[in-house]
């Protein structure tokens, strides 16, 4: 994997488009490689195997998943993997991270989409860790930090810090502003923040606008727009930000 050669931690878009394929973009799906442990995805959304894919991203070589929510274009690609890594003989484990009600909310997807796939042994195990919010814990030699924020998806949705490679990773994934959403931000190397709209309010979503006014309060080095509808495609040419598209790499 040339890890000594490369950059300490690589963070590749396959999926940044919204839950309706605006753009033609896969849904919330993003890679990150580091020196340290196999690669991590935040986000598997519905799209997400088809999005490792065309990045050239290997699905097999992931070795946890952190869920921001449990919507479907957010966690509705996991059993996509997981089925994946058994029909490809997959034998190292797989971590699941997501929010309190994940474990129950994963078995329903499995077992609504794919009978019988729930309960059904592997030559890898699945394991589950539920992140409460507002604290922080290792997971698959990640340091993740949570916070509640504020988009209703069934269980409590969760903004996301990773710390790897000596990097940190700080992700809104979809939420209204908050006024958590500094303190995830804080001192990152890189802010990966939803904008779904250009300045038209959706309820519980962030606009290019929210993060335009909450600029000074941001103190990521870098600023990454994710989650694109079709409204804040339209606006490309305003964007004050840089913004992922499906395959955009940012080396940390
Ligand atoms: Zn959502
Ligand atoms: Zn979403």
């Amino acid at each position: 994997m040339g890890e000594s050669a490369g950059p300490p931690v690589t963070v590749t878009f396959a999926g940044s488009g919204d839950a309706f394929g605006s753009g033609g973009r896969f849904q919330a799906c993003i890679h990150v490689r580091s020196r340290e442990h196999a690669p991590v995805l935040l986000d598997c959304g519905a799209t997400s195997l088809a999005a490792l894919k065309a990045a050239g991203l290997d699905p097999g070589e992931v070795c946890a998943v952190f869920v921001s929510h449990l919507h479907g274009d957010h966690f509705g690609g996991l059993p996509f993997l997981i089925l994946d890594g058994q029909f490809t003989r997959r034998t190292s484990p797989l971590t699941v991270a997501g929010p309190p009600g994940t474990g129950a909310r994963l078995r329903a997807v499995m077992e609504v989409l794919f009978p019988g796939s729930a309960g059904i042994a592997r030559r890898f195990d699945v394991r589950v860790v539920e992140l409460a919010p507002g604290t922080t814990q290792a997971v698959a030699g990640i340091t993740v930090t949570s916070w509640e924020v504020d988009h209703p998806s069934g269980c409590p949705p969760l903004a996301l810090r990773l710390e790897t490679g000596g990097k940190a990773i700080a992700y809104t994934g979809d939420t209204a502003w908050t006024g958590d959403l500094p303190a995830v931000a804080a001192g990152a190397d890189l802010l990966i923040a939803e904008a779904y709209s250009f300045d038209k309010p959706v309820p519980y979503h962030l606009r290019h606008a929210d993060i335009a006014a909450h600029r000074g309060e941001l103190t990521s080095r870098r600023i990454v727009l994710t989650h694109l509808s079709a409204d804040m495609l339209a606006h490309a040419d305003q964007v004050e930000f840089d913004v992922a598209h499906d395959g955009f790499a940012v080396t940390l």
